[in-house]
């Protein structure tokens, strides 16, 4: 047989049902064989892990690229190349920040355009929007992967009421696709947001006081609803509580088709931190009380969340510094992208959280949620060569200038890590090592869903 193109050595490999020292062997760009020990056979290029962990490359299924129109705050080339740097190699990007939102085909084909610089594979969601329902299946067959909507206010985004809701999941499953939900009660943080304000209230504090648990629950609810009504399938986008990933627990045990997503930041941060650090932590749902926060983690320890992902949602700093005198006047939303391995290595390896369940938050089940497993998410035979090498043991505390990002600003910056990426791998090519993207832009491919697949 030929030499392989590419053998990963000398690694602690986490394989979807198991963990060895050993490597792989890639071929053609996909996993060819896993070997315990040393390799049996040559390659062109060899890579000495170091015995350091080898994962598969994340697939982070909610960021927010902000092109085409708002470039400036991020765009597919900054965005993909600082993702790469986090050992991401597909995300799936938002229809909502970017100008015009991704909710009708022309729009999308924009994005699509717009999207060809990446340097790693990606995939697209649609908008679910006020008015767009006759647009839905000009999206699915246009390639998006899946659907998004919001229940309470965003800004350009309209959102969603119950009604719109059944009727846009009704047509969301009858094309075979599946709704993501942004859950905040409109009635709830409207009300609240206003007596805040009334009051003259414009501290940080008061950002977390108008978004209350109770308000994310009561979205959840509502949605849980009408998933079991319509027999949609949904997954519940930054559930930032505990109450609400056991809402969505409870919701499988009775059959509903529904899985919970939360982010790095809700691990990571709680509200003393949006204190400190102002509105580069403004977030929406908000950052939680510390004993939610470890409320959160027993959640993601005890296996019932499915997916953790960035919600990287960058702007410029002054949507930013525009909160320093009125919290509310700050853009909501954290730039994280680089930090999801860190965090999950950094606060996991204290609590227990093994490799394996990092890989399957950020990975495998991602991947599965998209339909874009086999292809993407484990390191098994047959399946895309994106890989991570991580090394857990590495500290750094995490500088301005290590971002990637377009806008080099994170509430993440002056964290201190124990747990970094060494090396990105997609499709057998090296994209990220010794801290330098080494990939171009345009060599992302494009991960479309059914409705083109
Ligand atoms: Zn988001």
């Amino acid at each position: 047989m030929a030499a392989a193109d590419l053998i990963v050595h000398n690694a602690r490999v986490i394989a979807p049902d198991r963990e060895f020292e050993g490597g792989v062997v890639v071929r053609a760009g996909r996993i060819a064989a896993l070997f315990e020990g040393a390799p049996q056979e040559t390659a062109t290029e060899t890579i000495d892990a170091g015995g350091l962990v080898l994962m598969p490359g994340l697939v982070d299924a909610h960021v927010h690229f902000s092109e085409p129109g708002r470039g400036h705050w991020e765009g597919f080339e900054t965005g993909s190349r600082a993702a790469a740097a986090g050992g991401i190699t597909t995300f799936v990007e938002m229809p909502l920040n970017a100008h015009p939102p991704t909710v009708n085909a022309a729009a999308l084909a924009l994005k699509q355009q717009a999207a060809r610089v990446s340097v790693t594979d990606y995939a697209l969601w649609g908008g679910l929007v006020d008015d767009n329902r006759a647009d839905l299946s000009s999206l699915q067959q246009g390639g998006v992967v899946g659907f998004k909507a919001f229940m309470c206010t965003a800004s350009d985004f309209p959102r969603v009421d119950a009604p719109l809701m059944r009727k846009g999941m009704r047509m969301i499953a009858s094309l075979g696709s599946f709704l993501a939900l942004h859950a905040e009660d409109e009635a709830m943080t409207d009300a609240l947001t206003r007596t805040l304000r009334a009051a003259g209230r414009t501290d940080r504090a008061a950002w977390g006081e108008a978004r209350p648990i109770a308000a994310e629950l009561a979205a959840i609810d509502t949605a849980l609803e009408l998933a079991a009504e319509t027999g949609a399938r949904l997954h519940i986008v930054h559930v930032s509580s505990a109450a609400g990933i056991d809402r969505i627990s409870a919701a499988k045990a009775a059959g509903i088709s529904v899985t919970a997503e939360t982010c790095p930041h809700y691990l990571f941060f709680d509200e003393r931190d949006l204190e400190r650090i102002g509105p580069l932590a403004k977030c929406a749902p908000p950052l939680r009380a510390p004993s939610e926060r470890e409320a959160l983690w027993e959640r993601v320890l005890g296996g019932a969340v499915d997916v953790i992902a960035s919600d990287h949602s960058p702007c410029l700093i002054e949507e930013k510094t525009a909160g320093d005198a009125d919290i509310f006047k700050a853009w909501g939303g954290i730039s994280g992208l680089q930090s999801t391995l860190p965090v999950l290595l950094t606060e996991g390896a204290r609590r227990g959280l093994t490799l394996a369940a990092i890989a399957g938050m950020t990975a495998t089940n991602p991947a599965r949620l998209f339909g874009l497993d086999p292809q993407k998410g484990a390191i098994a035979v047959g399946a895309d060569a994106d890989l991570v090498i991580v090394d857990p043991e590495a500290e750094f505390t995490l500088a301005a200038d290590d971002l990637l990002y377009r806008n080099r600003h994170s509430a993440y910056v002056g964290a201190r890590f124990t747990g970094a990426v060494s090396r990105t791998i997609s499709r057998g090519e090296t994209i990220f090592a010794g801290g330098t993207v080494t990939a171009l832009p345009g060599r992302g491919r494009r991960l479309d869903g059914p409705g083109l697949a």
